[in-house]
């Protein structure tokens, strides 16, 4: 074992702060990694306040990691000392059901091991995440970063890039189709990177009508203002696509009525309760799909990351020191964050 320093919460209410712990040191398949940025996600926020009535404390969050590796085990083939290093939302899984064995580790049938807010797979041992120095993973949940991409703007990439790319994959979002993304948040800006990325006609369906500038520069062709009932009544049955990242249940009939004939929105980002609302007619009226999806495999979170490589695609970042991150979930809460605050861990040595 060796001592890391991370920022925890102990409570639900409790702001986050300075925490020492222990990890295990690197096992034959592990590698241990000095984490260089780590970005902060809504879940973050979610987790560390309860609101999904599953949180364990203490918690040191963080699911979205890059850093470079200092160690790694004897058998260890994928990564050597000094080369950089990605972690997301899991790190670890049975390895061994049928999701597991199709890489959608995700899915695990046992269910995956949680980055942070979980156990390993012993069941008692808990998992801590990236808002600390140092992390020690299994090579199989560990990504290559593309070497040409900034990798400060890397990092949310291991959540919020994943979490939206892997839908639009899995839907075949492509040319020739209208898409919107819901919520132009963390999640919602690279969403709209990879549907305009993937050749589709990208429309920002945002509450927020002042951050159309800047859905436009992102990549979208059309901001559509969800609060305008004109403009919404106007795009009626007209996408093909929808991504949801709206973070808190919602009615989502307004975006449905936006379906043309067998249309599907996938959710990715309200997990508890949706506001109780009839759904039928509008689903069955148009053939149409409501979906959910969860993060990525780490088959394709390396897919994922060798296509930003490629088409040169990164987060757009706030930067901020650990010393500022309860400050960043009040802004986050209040829609403030252009698009993602990223953690300088450099900072946490003299906090
Ligand atoms: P975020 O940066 O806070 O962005 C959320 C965006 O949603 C906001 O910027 C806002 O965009 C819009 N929004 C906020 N409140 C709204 C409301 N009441 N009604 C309509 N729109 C609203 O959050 P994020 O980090 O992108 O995360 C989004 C959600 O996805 C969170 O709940 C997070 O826990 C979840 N998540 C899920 C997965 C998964 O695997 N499924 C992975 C990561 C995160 P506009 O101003 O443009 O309206
Ligand atoms: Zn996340
Ligand atoms: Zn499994």
């Amino acid at each position: 074992m060796f001592k890391v320093k991370g920022f925890a919460a102990q409570s639900a209410t409790t702001p986050l702060a300075p925490f020492n712990f222990e990890r295990r040191d690197p096992g034959p398949h592990d590698v241990q990694i000095d984490i260089l940025y780590c970005g902060v996600c809504h879940s973050d926020l979610h987790q560390a306040r309860d609101d999904w009535s599953n949180s364990l404390y203490p918690m040191v969050p963080g699911h979205e990691i890059v850093g470079r590796i200092v160690r790694v085990g004897a058998h260890v083939t994928k990564f050597k000392a000094g080369d950089l290093a990605a972690v997301g939302c899991m790190v670890d899984s049975c390895r061994v059901c049928e999701p597991c064995d199709a890489g959608l580790e995700q899915y695990c049938a046992e269910g995956c091991t949680l980055t942070y807010n979980g156990y390993a797979r012993d069941g008692t041992t808990l998992t801590f995440g990236g808002y600390s120095e140092q992390i020690v993973v299994g090579q199989r949940f560990v990504a290559k970063v593309p070497e040409n991409l900034d990798v400060k703007a890397v990092a949310p990439l291991l959540c919020a890039g994943i979490t939206t790319y892997s839908p639009l994959r899995h839907w075949k979002v492509g040319p020739g189709q209208k898409v919107g993304i819901v919520g132009l948040g963390g999640l919602g800006h690279m969403g709209v990177k990879f549907a305009k990325a993937l050749g589709a006609h990208v429309v920002m369906v945002t509450t927020s009508p002042e951050k159309g500038k800047d859905a436009l520069r992102l990549g979208a062709d059309e901001v559509l203002v969800s609060r305008d009932a004109e403009a919404m009544k106007k795009a009626r049955g007209s996408f093909d696509f929808l991504l949801n990242t709206v973070p808190v249940g919602h009615d989502i009939n307004p975006y449905l009525g936006l379906l043309k004939l067998d249309g599907a929105m996938v959710l990715v980002g309200a997990l508890t309760a949706l506001e109780p609302a009839p759904l039928g007619v509008n689903l069955i009226g148009g053939r149409k799909t409501v979906a959910g999806s969860l993060i990525g495999g780490m088959a394709e979170t390396q897919e994922m990351l060798d296509f930003c490589g490629k088409h040169n695609i990164v987060s757009d970042i706030e930067m901020i020191g650990i010393g500022e991150i309860n400050e960043a979930y009040e802004r986050m809460l209040k829609n403030d964050v252009r698009y993602r605050f990223v953690i300088d861990m450099a900072s946490l040595k003299a906090a």
